[in-house]
């Protein structure tokens, strides 16, 4: 497993003129680091479900004087085809370019036994967890591939790596974005500048965390706020050559 250096910084300007497309920009994770990247000077492409929380987002980074960012109103659970081929264009034609692809956005589903796992709710989590994932990145790697150096970053987690019980269609989720990263990485490594890495950003105080440990002591999770340099890192040019590898945020 990777992890970055500890006494790592990132830049003040290391992300000025890019362009970073978010998924789940409007809440805990996806937000924090979307904010972060607009603090360091990203023009960022806030994807989500709930136009209001994107909205609360926009205005944060619009009052902080970053780079003036651009709302795609999305439902993973829902979108076809033609959604991402529509986001990815809207992209091209308002910026003609894309540098960072972060695939945050994801659900939990049932915590339950195999048995009784309700096929529905197996579904919507492949859906949103993984297929979502493969075809906006389908989309928009064309423009990825034209950016003079592209970082495509999958959201992954602990029970990607090792299955562990009752987390059913979660945890096959993030093993198959695991291997999407695999995949990618290996098909991406020879001829062209597009990187591309999974991280796990370990036990982090939000909703998807509330849900999943209802009765844990949330006081003594990490905040959001307090994980974004890895993915800051892996966003930026200074991961630039890293590409196949799993990372941690938290040890
Ligand atoms: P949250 O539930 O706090 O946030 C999830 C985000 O995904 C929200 O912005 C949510 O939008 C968005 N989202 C969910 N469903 C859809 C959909 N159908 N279409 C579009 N957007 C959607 O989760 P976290 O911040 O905790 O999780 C972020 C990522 O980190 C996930 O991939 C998760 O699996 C992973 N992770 C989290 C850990 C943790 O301890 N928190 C540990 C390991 C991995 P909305 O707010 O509108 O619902």
């Amino acid at each position: 497993m990777a992890s970055i250096a500890h006494n790592y910084e990132a830049a003040a300007d290391l992300l000025a003129g890019r362009v970073i497309l978010i998924t789940g920009a409007g809440d805990g994770i996806g937000r924090a680091v979307t904010l972060a990247c607009a603090a360091h000077g990203a023009t960022v492409v806030l994807l989500g479900r709930t136009v209001t929380k994107l909205e609360a987002v926009y205005d944060q980074i619009v009052a902080a004087g970053g780079e003036r960012p651009a709302i795609q109103p999305l439902d993973l659970a829902g979108a076809g085809w033609d959604d991402y081929l529509r986001v990815a264009a809207a992209i091209e034609s308002q910026y003609g370019r894309l540098d960072g692809l972060l695939h945050n956005a994801g659900i939990l589903g049932d915590m339950s036994p195999i048995e009784h796992y309700d096929i529905e709710v197996w579904q919507r989590v492949l859906r949103v967890n993984l297929t979502a994932v493969f075809a906006l990145t389908r989309a928009c790697l064309p423009a990825l591939k034209r950016s003079a150096d592209a970082s495509l970053l999958f959201t992954s987690s602990g029970v990607g790596r090792k299955g562990r019980a009752y987390w059913g269609a979660y945890s096959v989720s993030k093993f198959g974005v695991e291997a999407l990263t695999d995949i990618l990485a290996d098909e991406t490594e020879e001829n062209t500048r597009v990187r591309v890495n999974s991280i796990n950003p370990g036990k982090t105080r939000t909703n998807m965390r509330r849900a999943a440990y209802p009765f844990e002591d949330s006081s003594t999770l990490v905040r959001p706020e307090n994980i974004v340099l890895p993915y800051l890192y892996l966003l930026g040019p200074d991961s630039r050559g890293i590409t196949g590898q799993r990372f941690d945020c938290q040890a």
